[in-house]
């Protein structure tokens, strides 16, 4: 996707301050963080939304766990506990429209549900 900001981000068209990097993924900081560790993981192939991943491709929802979980691991919020979050289409609040996780720690979180 020519107009995407974060397969932008996943080819290095625009700078990002990142975390991690692997064949099908890509994590950065996010540039507007709401904790003190703020990282969104992504796939490198452009899927608008969670919901737009076909059944055969979901492995690589799994893959960004286990990226999350190693990433929480490196920033020390493993053992106090981090929420990852995924805001799935308009009533969610998605905003960028490219499948991405957050991994939000550093702080007591407010409950959503
Ligand atoms: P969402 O509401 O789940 O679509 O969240 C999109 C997230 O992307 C927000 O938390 C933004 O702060 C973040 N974001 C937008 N542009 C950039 C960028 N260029 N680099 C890093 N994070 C970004
Ligand atoms: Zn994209």
């Amino acid at each position: 996707m020519s107009d995407c900001i974060f397969c932008k981000i996943a080819n290095r068209e625009i700078p990002s301050e990142v975390v991690h990097e692997d064949d099908q993924a890509i994590a950065f900081k996010d540039i507007n963080p709401v904790a003190p560790v703020h990282i969104l993981v992504i796939p490198k192939k452009h899927y608008a939304t969670l919901d737009a991943v076909p059944p055969a491709e979901l492995g690589v929802v799994g893959h960004i766990h286990g990226i999350i979980q190693q990433l929480a691991r490196d920033f020390g919020v493993a053992g106090g506990g981090y929420r990852v979050l995924n805001n799935c289409g308009p009533d969610a609040g998605q905003v960028v429209f490219h499948l991405h996780f957050h991994l939000i720690g550093g702080r007591t979180l407010t409950r959503l549900v």
